[in-house]
């Protein structure tokens, strides 16, 4: 269980857009057309998150907006798990339900394509659209993207579903959340009504200090119980 800081890896980079563009080459699927698609709904995911929270984020986060297109990297499942293991010293994906993930080992953002089709044919009877669960997934890792990255990480995922939903929802598109998905929307939403919006300035970097981090822990603290299940 991790209320508190999560050590970031001491090497951390930027994996540049050649190396993007060679590891598209070499492992994606993704027609130019659908390629377009995503860069395009990628921006429109960006555009929101500054629309709704720009005010909350520092100067370098603002700027970062504009690199999420460039950073998302949509790979058939195979290329999808062999991407994180190569690349990253972090812990295997092993939850079948993962359809995404941000890695600080190369800042960039992997999508499951299979795992994103096989859901939104399962929901498309229900109106879903590949694309709503596309975003749904970008919007999430998006948040990391965009996250202070010394937080702790229980925060972090409680923050990302909360900015993810709340993007989706003003961009009227379909929105498929699991029950834990849900209530970590719910605890965020508690725990921005009891601290107010500096919980955003704190998720997104634009504050920074001490006081307002361990006033966020501090809440999260007294409600570990429930933590607890959702984290388990
Ligand atoms: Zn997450």
């Amino acid at each position: 269980m991790d209320y508190m800081e999560t050590p970031l890896e001491d090497i951390v980079f930027n994996v540049s857009p050649d190396v993007i563009d060679s590891i598209k080459i070499e492992a994606s699927n993704l027609s130019p057309q659908k390629e377009k698609e995503i860069e395009d709904l990628s921006q429109v995911i960006g555009n929101k998150f500054i629309e709704l929270y720009g005010e909350f984020m520092s100067p370098e986060k603002q700027a970062m907006i504009k690199e999420i297109p460039h950073k998302i990297l949509v790979l058939p499942s195979e290329g999808f798990i062999g991407y994180q293991k190569a690349w990253m010293k972090e812990k295997t994906v092993n939850n079948p339900s993962t359809q995404g993930y941000f890695t600080i080992m190369g800042n960039i953002i992997v999508v499951d394509e299979n795992k994103a089709q096989i859901k939104s044919e399962r929901m498309s009877r229900f109106g879903a659209k590949e694309t709503d669960i596309l975003s749904g997934v970008i919007a999430h890792e998006a948040a990391h993207f965009l996250e202070n990255q010394d937080l702790s990480l229980m925060f972090k995922e409680l923050g990302a579903s909360f900015y993810a939903k709340n993007i989706l929802s003003k961009l009227n598109k379909w929105n498929l959340v699991s029950r834990n998905d849900l209530r970590r929307v719910l605890i965020y939403k508690k725990l921005v009504e009891k601290i107010g919006t500096n919980v955003h300035e704190v998720f997104f970097g634009k504050d920074t200090t001490d006081e307002s981090k361990y006033k966020i822990y501090g809440y999260l603290y007294n409600i570990r119980d429930e933590l607890d299940k959702i984290f388990r």
